[in-house]
């Protein structure tokens, strides 16, 4: 089932996620949902609180990135295969020089902005089988996981830019939490009733 998207400026987006427990109600579907939600949305990665709920649940699904010809075909392999589901994830350690990468949200759309990370990230988590894991990632797969850890920390990539980037993308944030915007894909909006 595809869940609508949660706009910015909804204060779901500004919590910080709990964990949560192997047994949490129709956790199979909700991943299920999840997926289908963002391959329609044709993202690369969604954090539970998009789609309305506070909990430290995100994927992952590079293989979009894969396509992108300024690769070596290593990294294309390697973003082509990866799918990740995770749950009560904790980034343990972020390492590296900072570097700059154009970013999106499903949540934020048509805003995209240079945001600088640290390239690689240790990181705790559970998968959808509840087996824990701690893995070390780097490029473009941590860029993503971070950018999703973001999010189940109540943090947007729009935090992350200058002051002046902010002031001139603030009439885009204002429409889309008003609603006043077109997605290609089922959202909701904070200020918008009656749909
Ligand atoms: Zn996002």
């Amino acid at each position: 089932m595809i869940l609508p998207i949660v706009g910015y400026g909804d204060p779901v987006l500004r919590k910080v996620g709990q964990d949560i427990a192997a047994d949490y109600p129709n956790l199979s579907d909700l991943i299920a949902n999840m997926y289908e939600t963002m391959y329609n949305a044709y993202g690369v990665g969604l954090a539970a609180p998009q789609i309305g709920l506070a909990i430290r649940l995100f994927i992952v699904d590079t293989e979009p990135f894969s396509e992108s010809d300024d690769l070596k075909p290593e990294e294309k392999e390697q973003l082509k295969g990866f799918k990740k589901t995770f749950i009560n994830a904790k980034i343990l350690k972020e390492e590296g020089n900072e570097w700059g990468f154009n970013e999106g949200c499903l949540s934020i759309p048509d805003v995209r902005e240079d945001v600088y990370r640290k390239e690689r990230i240790s990181i705790d988590y559970f998968d959808e089988n509840f087996t824990k894991h701690t893995e070390v990632y780097d490029g473009l797969i941590a860029r993503v996981i971070q950018h999703e850890y973001d999010h189940i920390e109540g943090i947007l990539f729009t935090d992350k830019i200058s002051t002046l980037k902010k002031t001139l993308i603030k009439k885009r944030l204002q429409n889309i939490m008003d609603g006043k915007i077109r997605a290609d894909y089922k959202m909701k909006f904070f200020n918008k009733k009656g749909r």
